[in-house]
């Protein structure tokens, strides 16, 4: 049976990606050597890392003037590293919380110092993201720290916060490379690699290079970001096979047009699922705001559990895996990451519309 992989992450890879693993397999790049065997010393790999970073560069279009990193720890670690190099003695950062994963960044924060909320939609159970009007920035804020997608609830920011001279940090983990988008607008942004960029256990980062220069002295060489940037993310063992997933996946995004071409994609599929929920609300109660729709994350709920059990079990016999919603919030869940082929929503939608027609 045919899979539609709508994991919400890890999640679907690029077939032309995988295949060009399998074909490098036992030899990658003349080495005789599979690539998790080779030093992360030799010119071979020294070489993966230049390439797989120039191609994110080209793609996102990353100005002169900053360093990308490829870090462990996921994105988890970094709303802890992010703090740790830019909110030292006397300094407090403005959060924007907009779900589940920006209150983690937050409550990381406040391990490290103080850290104020600079809007909030909770109250409207992160349904929608703040209006403009609705953030009140410290004027001395460190950073402010926003969630680009809201994952879990599926929402997602269609405008970047004017925050002046304050530095913008984003994490960006779930749709990175998803959508073309302005970096020279963030000071820093990151992303663990698996939703839209690779395998799990690559952490992405682009920080502009000011930024290296407020990260404090003292702090454990791994948790300084200078330390990766001197290094070229090569400080100390890499992620090696990682990294060079990622790179097939960038070299596929690049095959097909780059981030032009999968922001119009990825629309295309988002329209066709949110056609389905605008078309039977009764069936699918959609959790997001029209005006704050994510195009990632697709999440809508059935009117009862029963229905949204059978909605899931009818889903799986048919092959489209990975619907269910978070478990913090429940439901159901579409996630259509760029590797998504736009056959796989299709399918979605005629079983959604299926679905209600049959049971409605
Ligand atoms: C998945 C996700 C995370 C957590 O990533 P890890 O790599 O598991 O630490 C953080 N933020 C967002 C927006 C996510 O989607």
């Amino acid at each position: 049976m045919k899979i539609h992989n709508f994991n919400p992450g890890p999640a679907v890879l690029p077939p032309e990606a995988l295949r060009l693993a399998q074909e490098e397999w036992s030899d990658f790049a003349g080495t005789g050597m599979s690539v998790m065997e080779v030093s992360h010393r030799s010119p071979a790999c020294q070489e993966l890392f230049t390439e797989t970073e120039q191609l994110l560069r080209q793609l996102l279009g990353v100005p002169d003037g900053y360093h990308v990193l490829f870090l462990q720890g996921g994105a988890s670690l970094q709303f802890g590293m992010v703090p740790m190099n830019f909110l030292g003695e006397g300094k407090s950062a403005d959060y924007i919380l907009t779900g589940s994963w920006s209150q983690k960044a937050l409550k990381e924060a406040r391990i490290v110092g103080e850290a104020r909320v600079a809007a909030t939609t909770e109250e409207d159970n992160f349904r929608r993201l703040p209006k403009p009007a609705e953030i009140k920035l410290d004027p001395g804020a460190a950073y402010v720290h926003i969630t680009s997608n809201n994952t879990i609830v599926g929402t997602q920011h269609h405008y970047w916060p004017e925050t002046g001279e304050i530095p913008l940090i984003a994490d960006m983990s779930s749709d990175i490379l998803g959508r073309q988008f302005d970096v020279s607008k963030f000071g820093l942004v990151y992303a663990g690699a698996q939703k839209n960029l690779g395998p799990a256990g690559v952490t992405t980062v682009i920080i502009r290079d000011d930024m290296l220069e407020r990260c404090p002295d003292g702090l454990p060489s791994m948790l300084d970001y200078r330390t990766h940037a001197k290094a070229g993310s090569l400080y100390n063992t890499p992620p090696v096979w990682c990294v060079y997933m990622m790179r097939n996946v960038l070299l596929w995004l690049k095959s097909i047009g780059g981030l032009r071409e999968i922001e119009q994609r990825n629309r295309a599929k988002a329209r066709l699922v949110y056609r389905c929920v605008d078309r039977y609300p009764k069936m699918f109660i959609g959790h997001a705001e029209p005006g704050s729709r994510s195009v990632m994350n697709i999440t809508f709920r059935l009117p009862t559990e029963e229905l949204e059990q059978a909605f899931l079990e009818k889903a799986k016999t048919e092959g489209l895996i990975g619907l269910k919603g978070h478990r913090s919030v429940g439901g159901c869940r579409a996630s259509l990451y760029s590797a998504l082929p736009l056959e796989s929503a299709q399918v979605l939608a005629a079983f959604m519309e299926e679905f209600a027609t049959s049971h409605g």
